[in-house]
């Protein structure tokens, strides 16, 4: 596996818009945990039966379900051959560490784009996706600090963290995390 990277940010912060361009930039497969619950949740499979009620509550589904999923995508050819961009994962320090179970050194950089919680607040609302509630929005931002914040040591400290700024165009910032990857990366 070549190039792995992961993407974190607040729910809001512009990180699936951002990795969708990233991944066309750098050749590298997108994959988006929520994205896949969400098709999970559509055609009604188990997964997708087990996850849904969660989602709409604003809350993770397990470690050990994510993990699963996530653990059978990494390893299709197509991640195998041209690395990957993982986007809403890893989101608990539990997932963090299967990640680096996973695939090791290929974890190259982990992007932290970084938004307010105020700014990210006022976007949700903005937006309008079925699952935007207040309620769930809330949950969502609550368990960001709690559970994914600390990640952001943990990448820090296995010296692949690199933070952006996530205000502005999408653009500006796009060209932001363009510089910093090659910068990161070469
Ligand atoms: P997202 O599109 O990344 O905001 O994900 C939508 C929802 O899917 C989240 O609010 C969670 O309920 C669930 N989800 C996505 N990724 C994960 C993950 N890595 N761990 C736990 N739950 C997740």
């Amino acid at each position: 596996m070549s190039l792995g990277m992961i993407i974190l940010g607040r729910q809001g912060s512009g990180k699936g818009t951002q990795a969708v361009r990233i991944a066309e930039r750098f050749q590298v497969v997108h994959i988006s945990t929520g994205d896949m619950l969400r098709s999970a949740v559509q055609e009604g499979t188990e997964l997708g039966l087990k996850a849904k009620s969660i989602m709409d509550a604003g809350g993770l589904v397990t470690d050990d379900v994510v993990n699963g999923i996530v653990a059978e995508r990494l390893a299709k050819d197509d991640v195998q051959n041209s690395g990957f961009l993982l986007d809403g994962y890893p989101r608990t320090v539990g997932q963090a560490t299967e990640l680096k179970q996973l695939v090791g050194e290929s974890l190259k950089l982990a992007i932290n784009l970084d938004v307010s919680i105020e700014e990210v607040t006022q976007r949700m609302m903005s937006r309008g996706r079925e699952d935007d509630t207040p309620e769930a929005i809330a949950r969502r931002l609550e368990l960001y600090e709690a559970e994914t914040a600390p990640l952001i040591k943990w990448f820090e400290s296995e010296n692949i963290l690199c933070v952006i700024d996530g205000l502005g165009t999408e653009i500006e910032v796009h060209q932001r995390v363009i510089e910093e990857i090659e910068r990161n990366i070469g």
